[in-house]
């Protein structure tokens, strides 16, 4: 008896407690729906505009994201938008029911989110994606969820480097920006394979423990994903999420890899280092074979050229500012022929407005070599 009395205060405490976390949000918001054939939009007062848009863009990515990843949702996708944060940020999750809750505000420039064209339909794709990996489920688990409800999800237990890997090759696949588009998210990349420390397979397999943080699931899942879909073909994970959702026991995620391509992932990470260690030596050769004059720019002004050096010499070896001009700007529109390049006129322009030349070729001995103290800077 006097235990029984010990368990309910026990189960009291709990439901206080429960409530007690609970968060009801803002009581003062006002809740509206927009219907579309595969989905629910839930957004609050303010935000009509952009409910509208991500409605739009949801049809639309089902439409292109079905096909290519082999499974449609059996039923409408719930979506609720709230803008209480600044983060940029959205999750999806299939049970008990497929939700997907998206932030409506947009990533700063200096995130690694920062490459996008149009930032609703990037997070829509990337957050549907979640959705079709994870619902696809069928086979005995699927017998399970028609009895208890949607319990099982075997999609679910993977490691967090293939779904977000593979959210971001198909963000980056169906819009312009995307990660595997970002040069911030490529330099991290390729300085980790230069300087021989990529992180191995079972570091990205669990939380990260080393810079960048929880971003090495990305840039290592959407690069190493991305690499197998291009070597084994653009179904390969439509297939392995088919076998892998189809699959009783869980974990078993190199059983469905290797029944798809016939290697486990140990045996693909090898492939893809090997792939990578050649595919930034051949751009560092390059960059290197250009022997370019390395030149420090003004920060106020990127078009300013404040000195060059040959970037194979010696740093001592430091070029006068006026060999430095006329600056002209690698550009990957070239100027058309008779049209004199725009940042060369503004450079000379700023040359004659300064008197920046005659000053640099007065101060800097002819043929001389000394460094110019601004290059420090
Ligand atoms: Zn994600």
């Amino acid at each position: 008896m006097r235990r029984a009395r010990w368990l309910a205060l026990a189960c009291v405490l709990w439901v206080v407690t429960r409530v007690g976390q609970a968060h009801a949000g803002d009581p003062y918001l006002e809740w509206y729906t927009v219907k579309t054939p595969h989905f629910r939009v839930h957004y609050h007062g303010g935000l009509e505009g952009i409910a509208q848009r991500i409605a739009s863009s949801a049809e639309s990515a089902h439409e292109r994201l079905v096909p290519q990843l082999g499974w449609a949702p059996k039923q409408v996708t719930e979506i609720v938008v709230t803008d209480d944060t600044d983060s940029a940020n959205g999750s999806a999750s299939t049970i008990p029911y497929n939700v997907v809750r998206l932030f409506a505000t947009a990533p700063d420039d200096m995130s690694p989110l920062g490459d996008y064209d149009n930032w609703i339909n990037e997070l829509v794709t990337h957050e549907y994606t979640h959705i079709l990996q994870i619902d696809n489920t069928s086979g005995l688990p699927a017998l399970g969820n028609s009895i208890l409800g949607k319990t099982f999800a075997p999609n679910q237990a993977q490691p967090r480097w293939i779904l977000e890997g593979l959210a971001v090759v198909m963000e980056t696949e169906h819009t312009s920006g995307g990660r595997l588009r970002s040069s911030q998210f490529d330099m991290y990349l390729r300085a980790d394979v230069l300087e021989q420390r990529l992180a191995r397979l079972d570091q990205i397999s669990n939380p990260a423990r080393r810079w960048p943080g929880g971003n090495l699931w990305y840039l290592y899942g959407a690069n190493f994903i991305g690499w197998i879909v291009d070597t084994y073909g653009p179904d390969t994970y439509a297939a392995v999420a088919a076998d892998y959702g189809a699959s009783v026991v869980p974990w078993g995620i190199n059983r469905a890899i290797r029944r798809v391509t016939g290697r486990t992932y140990e045996q693909l990470y090898e492939g893809w280092r090997a792939y990578l260690e050649r595919k930034y030596a051949a751009q560092k050769q390059a960059v290197l074979a250009r022997q370019p004059l390395m030149c420090c720019i003004g920060r106020w002004n990127p078009k300013i050229v404040l000195t060059c050096r040959n970037s194979n010499a010696p740093p001592s070896k430091t070029a006068s500012i006026s060999s430095a001009f006329p600056f002209t700007r690698i550009s990957s529109r070239p100027t058309p022929p008779n049209v004199k390049s725009t940042s060369t006129t503004r450079l000379n322009a700023f040359r004659s407005r300064t008197n920046l030349a005659s000053r640099a070729s007065a101060s800097i001995p002819a043929g001389g070599t000394r460094s110019n103290p601004s290059m420090n800077s």
